[in-house]
């Protein structure tokens, strides 16, 4: 019941939110990006949600933010249900230790990105998800408001475009791929709506909503629609736990336990599976580009409510 929801997660929410506190301060903000250097530094929110949508939170858990590389997990799920497991010629599903816009392995992989949430791998399923008909970026943004039960989920054109003139490492990833034969579109074009999908802004209350398919076997509860097979579900939480904090995903697995996907906004996500989703967001980041105090909230919450998926 809503109660007992309430009762349980009350005191560990805030409990992690002040656990956060004590690393207030430490990391700094994404600023390869001019739109994304501007945010206040210091926000930070966390929403726990349950497989009935009910929400529990803390802070700034209703202003959005630059979602960045969570959108990634979006586009993997759109790609998936427009090609089914054809996607996985795209793109694999191995972890990496290098950086989420590196292109070094790229070359050695024959424009194969090793999995989907590098720069390189959602850029790869962007291009497939190219369609006469839609923009990618108004498909995502579709998909996002109907998942999180929000219409006002909307990407910033402002940060788009920005992120777009500073989008050079992106470009050079598209061509080592289409050199490779593992692109199809005219790149300008792909990276340009790849953009405007990182450039989406949502909160921590909307993003949690939109993941909660992925902690229920696919079925999104808001709406009672199918979005993945129950594998799929599973497979992308498995690239999530393995690959999702980019090159700290070892470590991420080893002190929260649960399948994550991070952002250079500073927001990440957790999935609960058969319980519920959280997510937290704070953007300052460290060298890794995981954000400080999401991190540490995180940490505290799972060890706290024992959410590790390991038992
Ligand atoms: N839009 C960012 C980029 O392409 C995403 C990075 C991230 O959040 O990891 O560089």
């Amino acid at each position: 019941s809503t109660t007992s929801f309430q009762t349980s997660w009350r005191q560990r929410v805030d409990d992690a939110g002040a656990a956060a506190e004590a690393c207030r301060g430490v990391g700094e903000v994404a600023n390869y990006i001019p739109a994304l250097r501007d945010v206040a530094p210091d926000r930070f929110g966390i929403a726990v949600a349950n497989l009935d949508g009910q929400i529990v939170s803390y802070g700034d858990a209703n202003d959005r933010f630059s979602v960045q590389s969570l959108s990634k997990v979006f586009v993997l799920v759109q790609g998936y249900r427009t090609w089914g497991d054809e996607i996985w010629r795209r793109v694999g599903q191995f972890p990496s230790s290098n950086p989420f816009n590196s292109i070094v392995e790229l070359e050695l992989e024959h424009g194969i990105p090793r999995n989907p949430f590098l720069n390189s791998g959602a850029l790869a399923i962007a291009d497939s998800l190219v369609s006469r008909h839609v923009s990618m970026e108004s498909s995502i943004v579709t998909l996002l408001r109907e998942l999180s039960g929000s219409a006002e989920v909307d990407y910033n054109q402002t940060v788009a475009e920005s992120e777009f003139r500073c989008a050079d490492r992106n470009i050079a990833a598209a061509y080592l791929m289409k050199g490779h034969g593992n692109f199809a579109n005219p790149v300008a074009d792909v990276v340009r709506s790849y953009c405007a999908v990182c450039a989406i802004e949502a909160s921590c209350t909307e993003l949690a909503r939109a993941s909660l398919f992925l902690a229920n076997r696919g079925i999104c509860p808001g709406t009672g629609k199918r979005i993945v097979p129950r594998r799929t579900a599973q497979q992308v939480c498995a690239l999530m736990l393995t690959t999702g904090t980019y090159e700290h995903s070892g470590r991420t697995a080893f002190a929260i336990g649960l399948p994550t996907k991070s952002g250079v906004g500073g927001g990440i996500i957790a999935v609960i599976p058969n319980q519920g989703t959280i997510c937290a967001w704070s953007p300052r980041l460290d060298s890794t580009g995981n954000s400080v105090r999401a991190m540490a909230a995180l940490e505290n919450l799972s060890a706290a409510a024992c959410l590790s998926i390991f038992g």
